[in-house]
């Protein structure tokens, strides 16, 4: 049976790992290096279907702990699956629920046989399992499916780490077994494995064996550190079959996915860009903008001067400082819109750069690629703060 996801290499760097990909999934095509935006309960917060494609957007996320507890699988299911409940006729990818189990929900109990936990909405007791896990995801009907994952924090005891890349080794056989939709549904394997390089390869040459049509690198950006998420990549991205997507689960800042892509990452997931629209903090080439800044009431420019996305052709910095503190649905929306459209077209720029044999040179000079949650925004604030508060 071929893979419902096909991997297409186009160009490749000639300094770094960098790759330029286009992968083929049954709802069409998207480009590589690809930013994901991430639409946790089967929608991307404020944003019609149509203005997030217009953001450059070619594949989009949603979460399978959110859907399967509500409104529960088998009603998106129903409504003719996640495609036609979102309105998004592209491609889409599902986590394994996992992620949010272990961060989310109050975590009853772990065995080897899956997880119980008590919902956060009603404290209802719940199992994920590998089978679960593919059941709920094969309901909603994503391109790209996750494999049922035990990610333990960064500051786990290596003991745990041991435990936990052996129980991702056997879920995802069991998740295999127990996918009943292979021809339209591509499913990943994810591994894990902390900073150790030996259980990484370890854990990547087991998944590698069960010839999945992709693979992420999971664990990271769980509190590691931005040199030891490094360390990872430079490790555990070249153990990973060329011929395949290569994905980095929920990272992350424009500096993190450009180091990340250097390895020759080809897909990334983030909920930055949209949770900082949220709260008025915008994404620029030169830093974060407060958008609640005193100083920004009669500023008439946009967001970001340059930027082509909605809210900087038709909007002025003070009308959404004012909207944010009128608490008016168009702040939110509009920032989420810009930060979206932002990402894109640094993802854009980045797979230039790769065609073009450049992207060496792109990485050490394009000042994108130095943003991360640590010196100073535009407004000479520390944006500590803003990575605090995520
Ligand atoms: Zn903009």
């Amino acid at each position: 049976m071929p893979p419902a996801v096909r991997y297409n290499l186009l160009a490749s760097d000639p300094s770094t790992r960098a790759r330029l990909g286009r992968v083929d999934t049954p709802h069409g095509p998207f480009e590589t290096p690809a930013f994901m935006p991430v639409g946790t309960q089967g929608t991307i917060k404020g944003l019609l279907p149509d203005v997030v494609a217009a953001t450059g957007s070619q594949c989009i996320l949603a979460n399978t702990y959110h859907l399967m507890l509500r409104p529960g699988e088998t009603v998106v299911r129903d409504l003719g699956d996640l495609h036609r409940f979102m309105a998004w006729k592209g491609p889409i990818l599902t986590d394994s629920g996992g992620f949010q189990v272990f961060s989310l929900s109050d975590l009853n109990k772990i065995t080897d046989i899956g997880v119980t936990f008590k919902s956060h909405i009603d404290g209802s007791v719940h199992h994920l399992t590998p089978a679960r896990s593919m059941q709920v995801q094969n309901d909603l009907g994503a391109d790209i499916i996750m494999a049922f994952d035990e990610c333990p924090p960064a500051d786990a005891p290596l003991s745990y780490h041991l435990t936990a890349v052996e129980r991702t080794l056997r879920w995802a056989e069991l998740c295999i077994k127990a996918h009943a939709r292979p021809a339209d549904q591509a499913l990943f394997g994810i591994v894990q494995g902390g900073t150790d390089p030996a259980l990484r390869e370890r854990c990547a040459r087991e998944l590698i064996a069960l010839d999945l049509p992709g693979y992420a690198l999971g664990g990271l950006a769980v509190g590691e550190g931005f040199d030891a998420m490094k360390g990872v990549l430079e490790h555990s991205t070249p153990l990973l079959p060329a011929d395949k997507p290569r994905y980095l689960m929920g990272v992350g800042y424009p500096r993190d996915i450009a180091q990340a892509v250097a390895q020759g990452i080809d897909m990334f997931d983030c909920v930055l860009p949209t949770r900082n629209g949220r709260n008025a903090y915008a994404f620029t080439a030169t830093g974060v903008v407060r958008l609640r800044n005193a100083k920004y009431q009669r500023d008439p420019g946009p967001i970001e001067a340059g930027c082509d996305c909605y809210a900087c052709t038709h909007f002025s910095r003070g009308a959404i400082r004012h909207y944010f503190f009128a608490s008016e649905m168009l702040g939110p929306v509009l920032v989420s819109v810009h930060n979206i459209r932002f990402y894109q077209r640094f993802m854009a720029d980045i797979r230039r750069a790769i065609g073009q044999g450049r992207f060496g040179e792109f990485l050490s000079s394009d000042r994108r690629c130095s943003l991360a949650p640590t010196p100073t925004s535009t407004d000479g604030e520390s944006s500590e703060a803003i990575a605090s508060e995520l």
